[in-house]
């Protein structure tokens, strides 16, 4: 993209390390409330293969909320878009990610929804390795942290499954939550997660080979555009939990948020943005991620506005 240094990136990180400690870390999962407030990375992936990268980049976490879009594309490849949404709608909603749902869950990007879907997946590692081939990500399910997920003795999620194995939106109510359990705590670096976007943001991808970034050669995409388009749209209208309509109308990027931390931003058919940052805002996106993400949009916007 060459729109940026990686001394610019790395300044503006510094900058929102303050900002990061008016946000709260999360504790409803134990490992994740043992997070440093002081984390925060950033890195761009361009769809040539070049990775800009600043701040705590080799710090790990699972991709919770951020492998719902990811569950969407692949399901959608490999059973089809009917067959999908037969059992999920892609309505926008301004509830918490993990409302009970009432009839056929809204969206993928809620709980629910992605609890539904992710019951047509044939098991976490096919996922993850189907990810890291066509991502040239380096994913791998981090057990530790699912345990901490398992370790809660109430888990909403247990009441969602219930609930839409009674609906028959859900075959099986326990396989679906262990596999949306494993996929939520697929471990990946702020580099993994821009890799990641690329999938969904551009049609030619750097090739596979080229995992340093170094070699700029490029393939055209497996996925289809069609499937890369829905789940973007998806993305664009539910990605933000309540605050999904304004930033988009603040910022202007599909993006998808986790509480883990990360924020993820699709900068259309030129690449992905991802920044992870531990400590969250009262609506659940992480304080300096959001920081981040609008100052990159802005400088963005400036620089092809001057370049025009
Ligand atoms: N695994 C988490 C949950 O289901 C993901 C939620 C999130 O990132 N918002 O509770």
């Amino acid at each position: 993209m060459n729109l940026f240094t990686t001394p610019q990136l790395a300044a503006w990180v510094e900058q929102v390390r303050s900002i990061a400690s008016q946000g709260k870390l999360p504790t409803y999962i134990p490992l994740l409330a043992q997070a440093d407030s002081n984390w925060v990375a950033v890195a761009i992936a361009d769809s040539h293969g070049e990775i800009l990268q600043a701040g705590n980049i080799d710090r790990r976490f699972p991709l919770m909320s951020v492998v719902k879009p990811f569950i969407l594309l692949y399901v959608l490849e490999t059973v089809g878009a009917e067959r999908v949404f037969d059992r999920v709608d892609r309505v926008a909603s301004t509830e918490p990610f993990n409302v009970i749902p009432q009839g056929k869950p809204q969206n993928p990007m809620l709980n629910a929804g992605a609890i539904t879907i992710a019951s047509l997946l044939p098991s976490c590692d096919r996922f993850c390795e189907w990810l890291n081939q066509q991502a040239g990500t380096q994913l791998y399910l981090d057990e530790r942290m699912l345990a901490s997920v398992r370790s809660l003795s109430h888990r909403r999620n247990q009441e969602i499954v219930q609930v839409l194995e009674d609906s028959g939106y859900i075959e099986n109510a326990d396989a679906a939550l262990a596999i949306y359990e494993q996929v939520c705590c697929l471990s990946a670096t702020v580099e993994d997660c821009a890799r990641l976007g690329l999938l969904l943001a551009c049609d030619r991808i750097p090739s596979n080979r080229n995992l340093s970034g170094q070699n700029l050669s490029r393939r055209i995409s497996d996925i289809s555009k069609k499937n890369r388009q829905i789940v973007a749209e998806i993305v664009t209208t539910c990605g933000m939990y309540a605050a999904s309509a304004q930033f988009m109308q603040e910022v202007g990027l599909p993006s998808k948020s986790a509480v883990s931390g990360i924020i993820l931003s699709l900068i259309p058919d030129r690449g992905a943005i991802a920044v992870y940052s531990p400590t969250l805002d009262a609506i659940g996106n992480s304080v300096a991620g959001l920081f981040l993400v609008k100052q990159i949009d802005a400088a963005l916007r400036a620089a092809i506005n001057s370049r025009s």
